[in-house]
């Protein structure tokens, strides 16, 4: 690990934070109300350690068993978030890890979920994702079908509604499809008071999602640079 690369991170990291700042401020929200998430994906561990030496508290990736390596190597305390698509049968191993699962689409994805994590004896807070537009290939649940799914998590007990997740589509206005999650997470709220968490923002759109309600950013790029194209 090279103090070169920590010097970057940290100024990336600076940077980001200041743009936060900027964006509660527009938005007249409080600072305290939101949680950066350094999404870490592709990036080694040593990545992980320096962002926690600088102060973050959540890190996310989205892949397994990438992660569990990670997480496996990573002394620091931290809060580890899965936001990548999950099959069924890596759901377990995941409940073994992960404190919050941002990406929880289907009936069939929370009942593995839940077996995993009551054989784990951990209780996991989970997201209901949401998809927000046509593209083909966007993951989660249909905004008409959030609520049910929301109250078969609730239902679990050792899984906990922690609220909703969403990827707005890029290189268009994000706005219109934020503001739809806001608006599934109000009525998902308003059946679950607690499930207060609303994931979203990512490094092209999270001052957009700091103005409709985001508590929760996931952010990689412009903290840790660009990845290779492959994800
Ligand atoms: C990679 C990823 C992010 C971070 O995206 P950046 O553009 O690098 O900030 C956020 N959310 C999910 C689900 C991701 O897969």
């Amino acid at each position: 690990m090279t103090g070169t690369r920590r010097d970057d991170i940290a100024a990336n990291l600076d940077e980001v934070s200041r743009r936060i700042d900027e964006a509660c401020l527009a938005a007249g929200r409080d600072r305290r109300d939101i949680t950066l998430i350094a999404i870490t994906k592709t990036y080694p561990a040593s990545d992980v350690d320096i962002l926690a030496s600088l102060g973050v508290t959540d890190v996310g990736e989205n892949r397994h068993p990438e992660s569990a390596d990670k997480r496996a190597a990573v002394t620091a305390p931290l809060t580890w978030h899965f936001v990548g698509g999950l099959q069924t049968n890596k759901a377990a191993a995941v409940t073994a890890y992960a404190d919050m699962i941002h990406s929880t689409d289907r009936a069939k994805l929370v009942r593995a979920l839940s077996r995993g994590a009551e054989q784990a004896g951990r209780a996991v807070r989970c997201l209901v994702q949401v998809r927000l537009s046509d593209t083909e290939g966007r993951a989660g649940v249909e905004p008409p079908g959030a609520r049910q799914l929301a109250d078969e998590i609730a239902g679990c007990e050792s899984l906990v509604l922690g609220g909703v997740m969403a990827v707005a589509s890029l290189g268009v206005d994000p706005r219109p499809e934020l503001e739809r999650l806001a608006l599934v997470a109000a009525q998902i709220r308003s059946d679950h008071p607690a499930a207060t968490t609303i994931s979203a923002g990512m490094s092209d759109d999270f001052a957009e999602a700091i103005a409709v309600g985001a508590t929760h950013l996931r952010i990689g790029r412009s903290i840790l640079g660009e990845r290779p194209s492959l994800r």
